[in-house]
């Protein structure tokens, strides 16, 4: 019976099609009887003989060169020191937050950023006599303030930014000294579940699952249920599809805030920018390999046992459940 221990040098198997010696490069790149399904998958073959030999063994994408780059300048980023809220005067502070990501999709590359708005509005009169800013080109903001804005610490997700805005807004609120109670405007809805979790304490059963349970800790400590609410917008809604003058404030609110995080990446050195462009680039033409790769080796396999199953000289042809199954007789 032939062995397929293709690691151990006493073991000389040899494979059932050709009579050749049985190895990895053997079946995916030499194999006499596979040469038809060489012919139509040349691209993965000349992956598999030059660009990536090690995925005869082990189909697993290569990470980008300079990726170590790209975590040095993440290490590097602190959130900025806690500001003073600007005092209007009421008692009732409202902020804007949003997160954002260039490059969202792909884990290396990703550098995340989020802001903080101040409403400084008193009034509806006041809020009314902004209206008419809104719809310039490009929109002004006058009675909208940055309270604080940065790049994300840690692990470089849109989550973690809102929920960094989050507990940088609450950080802002307590510092005030008008405050009685405070309004939190985001998007995210994850951040929403967040504040649920902390509000009705089940978060501590889960917290060892959730990302960001350090951040969550942090806000928990500062979170007010009786003075703080949370308010979750839909994001990127046109200044004209609104309804009245609240809803158009907290479009204005959400847009500012976003605003905001765009510029946040602008202050990325251009050298960052350009090495997370370079890092996307290669993890896309990664991608593009490893399904060439994947689908080769997808028709290598069925080829392989087709032709076992039908082998005079095997006679037993293939009995695994996972390959394909020899039809009863
Ligand atoms: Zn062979």
């Amino acid at each position: 019976m032939q062995q397929k221990a293709l690691w151990d040098d006493t073991v000389v198997p040899v494979c059932q099609l050709c009579g050749q010696p049985d190895t990895r490069e053997h079946r995916m790149l030499s194999c006499t009887n596979m040469e038809d399904i060489r012919k139509q998958h040349v691209e993965a073959c000349d992956i598999l003989q030059h660009q990536r030999p090690e995925w005869c063994f082990m189909p697993l994408p290569r990470l980008y060169d300079d990726v170590y780059m790209l975590r040095a300048f993440v290490k590097t980023i602190k959130l900025p020191k806690v500001e003073r809220p600007c005092e209007t005067g009421i008692s009732h502070l409202r902020f804007f937050m949003d997160g954002g990501a260039i490059h969202p999709a792909f884990h290396v590359g990703r550098l995340a950023a989020w802001a903080v708005i101040q409403d400084l509005s008193t009034s509806d009169t006041a809020r009314r006599m902004c209206v008419d800013y809104l719809f310039l080109q490009p929109p002004q903001l006058p009675l909208f303030r940055v309270a604080a804005m940065g790049m994300v610490s840690g692990d470089q997700t849109v989550a973690r930014g809102e929920l960094q805005a989050l507990a940088r807004a609450c950080e802002i609120a307590l510092l005030s000294e008008s405050m009685e109670t405070a309004e939190f405007v985001t998007d995210a809805s994850y951040v929403c579940a967040v504040v649920r979790l902390i509000e009705s304490g089940l978060f501590a059963f889960c917290l060892h699952h959730l990302p960001n349970a350090a951040l969550i800790l942090q806000l928990h400590a500062m979170w007010r249920p009786d003075v703080f609410c949370i308010r979750k917008v839909k994001s990127h809604r046109r200044f004209d599809e609104t309804k009245d003058l609240d809803d158009l404030w907290y479009i204005a609110g959400n847009f500012c805030a976003d605003m905001v995080v765009n510029l946040v990446f602008l202050t990325i050195p251009s050298c960052i920018r350009r090495c997370a462009e370079k890092a996307v680039d290669f993890q896309r033409k990664e991608e593009a390999r490893l399904k060439c790769v994947f689908k080769y080796i997808t028709q290598l396999n069925r080829s392989r046992c087709e032709q076992l199953n039908h082998s005079v000289a095997t006679g037993k042809g293939h009995t695994t459940k996972l390959q394909l199954p020899r039809h009863e007789q």
